[in-house]
């Protein structure tokens, strides 16, 4: 055999025994700022298989890099954006991308998902992440036209907000259909909890990845791909489609959440009384019926929108048609901001809930740690904790939403004590050391918007997630006020757990969990997914068990960064502070009840009882990329 038969022939044997046969270009893009370099680095087909995709990759090069990075704001600092591996094939909610990085606002693993159509871009330009580092001379984008990648000086999009640069970027290139990331000037001014934005109200909101983008000199990143998205098996993947999309469209909520979307879960939380009203001091808001789903639909909406290729469509496009917010469009609001800016702040005028929206947006700031540190400040002033003088004479009152939306934007752009709160929860207690029991928080990051005292699951959720005070990795809520009645600790352990699992797999993968959390779409069908797009067969555990190994790396990397038991409790206001009135008036969390399902919570990941994972654990991870 010639030496080059032989070589075809080892090529053929090596793509035969390839258990990957589609899901990934194999390729990630490699941007250094410093020095505008940019490269293609290969991926193994053992690091797809272990890290899938999405936060799986990000966790996985956050560790690699781990070394290298100073602070979280400094150019040494790396972001990884990657979408997943089913982001982009037509399958219902098959949107989402994964922002991974050392968070400033927390200063451990961050990461944070967005939907809409940037990641499907990404993928049809032919890469299954970005890796960035450094920090570029002068403001700039990072311009990736299938293989042509560059770094664009773009000097003039300076302070302008993230829908008006993205317009601006789009008519500069002549390209309407551009897809585009970009941070407004909460990013360039780093805030710590500054968001990125995409399709005009499509966010990563959480753990301060605007911030990061703006640490490096990135206004933007603009993708035009034109590659096809590998598929292994096309005919496998488009039954699988058609059966979940009349599978979803059966459901009887299914035209219901068409209409209102995540506004739909107000009045659910209002009944269950666990509704953040006036930061967290109650869980039931007299207004609620002025700022739900209905008061939206029959006054506001004007039309739907969706992320690529999600029949669910749970978008609202809302006017205001008259009064002070008068000319306000916007895309949302949804659940957690129309809570952070309406009970939350003692708001029931829907207006200005979409007025706070748009604002948000477009200063670039994530709604619920904006909205729950105004929060605080609300309180403190009307509990005499804080002058008006100590809040450069703002009227901070409930329900006044001219000084909250003064005080966000304030907060975007570091005016007077949006500076200090612009820094986060830790920066008000540091500077108000009397604020403590006032601010919602958990290694740093402001609570979601669901109260966790009427469920000790929620609070576990809380103070266990690896990226602080979120939701998004557990929400056990539902699930523990309905069939929780007789549960022990040892039930409520398991939930959390689950949920920590499930839910990051569907980041890891690339797609949305909300047909499985609002429409009890059953998550056996992922493994067919994976598989008809891969051409790897799985099962659901083993795919449940490389996302319990990621939980395990996202606490290695933390707990490398300091944080252990004493970081793993709910905040503070759920075991000092009883719910005022509702079904759980005089409900607080008992420490010592806590206490023990933290240690079974431990027991069961394997973990000590200081919360760390044994040495053993970290090895599995020092595999190399390619
Ligand atoms: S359910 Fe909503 S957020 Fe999720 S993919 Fe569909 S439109 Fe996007």
């Amino acid at each position: 055999m010639s030496k080059k038969a032989s070589k075809r022939s080892s090529a053929t044997r090596k793509s035969a025994s390839r258990k990957l046969k589609g899901g990934y270009h194999f390729k990630l893009l490699a941007v250094d700022l410093t020095t505008g370099r940019v490269k293609q680095q290969p991926i193994g087909e053992d690091f797809a298989l272990k890290y899938i995709g999405g936060r799986g990759f990000g966790a996985k090069l956050l560790y690699d890099h781990l070394d290298q990075i100073k602070e979280p704001l400094d150019p040494s600092n790396v972001i990884i954006i990657a979408p997943g591996p089913l982001t982009g094939a037509f399958l219902p909610a098959s949107t989402k991308t994964s922002f991974v990085s050392l968070s400033p606002l927390t200063g451990i693993y961050g990461d944070s998902s967005m939907g809409g159509n940037w990641g499907v871009e990404l993928r049809q330009a032919g890469y299954d992440g970005v890796v960035i580092t450094g920090r570029a001379k002068e403001l700039s984008y990072l311009w990736i036209d299938d293989d042509d990648v560059r770094v664009v000086p773009a000097p003039r999009l300076a302070g302008k907000g993230s829908l008006e640069a993205a317009g601006m970027i789009k008519g500069d290139l002549g390209d309407d259909d551009v897809k585009i990331a970009t941070i407004g000037p909460a990013g360039e001014n780093l805030v710590r909890f500054a968001s990125v934005n995409c399709d005009w109200s499509r966010n990563s909101g959480r753990a301060g990845m605007g911030a990061v983008m703006g640490s490096k000199n990135l206004k933007a990143i603009v993708v035009r791909g034109s590659k096809d998205i590998p598929v292994a098996d096309i005919e496998r993947l488009r039954r699988a489609t058609e059966a979940s999309l009349v599978e979803l469209a059966s459901h009887h909520l299914f035209k219901f959440w068409q209409e209102q979307g995540l506004m739909s879960v107000i009045d659910y939380v209002n009944s269950a009384g666990v509704l953040p009203t006036r930061n967290f001091s109650d869980g039931v808001f007299a207004g609620a019926e002025r700022i739900n789903g209905f008061v939206m639909e029959q006054q506001y909406k004007i039309g739907d929108a969706a992320c690529f290729a999600c029949p669910m469509s749970c978008s609202n496009i809302c006017l205001v048609k008259d009064g002070r917010y008068r000319g306000t469009v916007t895309e949302g609001p949804e659940y957690e901001t129309a809570c952070m800016y309406g009970s939350n702040l003692g708001v029931d005028d829907f207006s200005a809930i979409l007025r706070a929206n748009q604002l948000c947006d477009e200063l670039g700031i994530d709604t619920i740690s904006s909205g729950s540190l105004i929060g605080a400040m609300i309180e403190a002033c009307e509990s005499e904790l804080l002058t008006a003088e100590d809040v450069d004479g703002l009227r901070l009152a409930w329900g006044n939403h001219e000084a909250i939306l003064a005080l966000a934007a304030k907060i975007a752009h570091r005016e007077g004590i949006g500076d200090t709160l612009a820094n986060g929860s830790r920066a008000v207690i540091e500077r108000w050391p009397q604020l403590e029991p006032l601010v919602l928080q958990v290694k740093g990051m402001e609570q979601s918007a669901y109260d966790g005292r009427a469920t000790l699951s929620m609070a576990l959720a809380y103070g266990t997630c690896d990226i602080g005070a979120s939701h998004n990795r557990a929400w056990t809520v539902a699930k523990e006020l309905e069939l929780g009645a007789t549960w022990g600790l040892e039930e409520k352990a398991d939930i959390v757990i689950y949920h920590q699992t499930v839910r990051p797999l569907f980041d890891m993968l690339g797609v949305c969990r909300l047909p499985w959390i609002e429409l009890g779409f059953d998550e056996s069908h992922y493994p067919e997914y994976y598989a008809a797009i891969t051409g790897a067969e799985t099962t659901l555990e083993e795919l449940l068990a490389k996302s319990r190994a990621i939980y395990d790396l996202t606490r290695i990397i933390s707990c490398g960064k300091g944080i252990s038991r004493k970081d793993d409790y709910a905040p503070r206001r759920l075991f000092e502070l009883p719910i005022q009135s509702g079904p759980w008036a005089g409900r607080k969390i008992d420490r010592a009840e806590y206490d023990a399902l933290l240690d079974l919570y431990y027991d069961k990941r394997g973990w000590d009882r200081d919360g760390i994972p044994p040495a053993e654990v970290a090895a599995q991870f020092k595999d190399a990329v390619a």
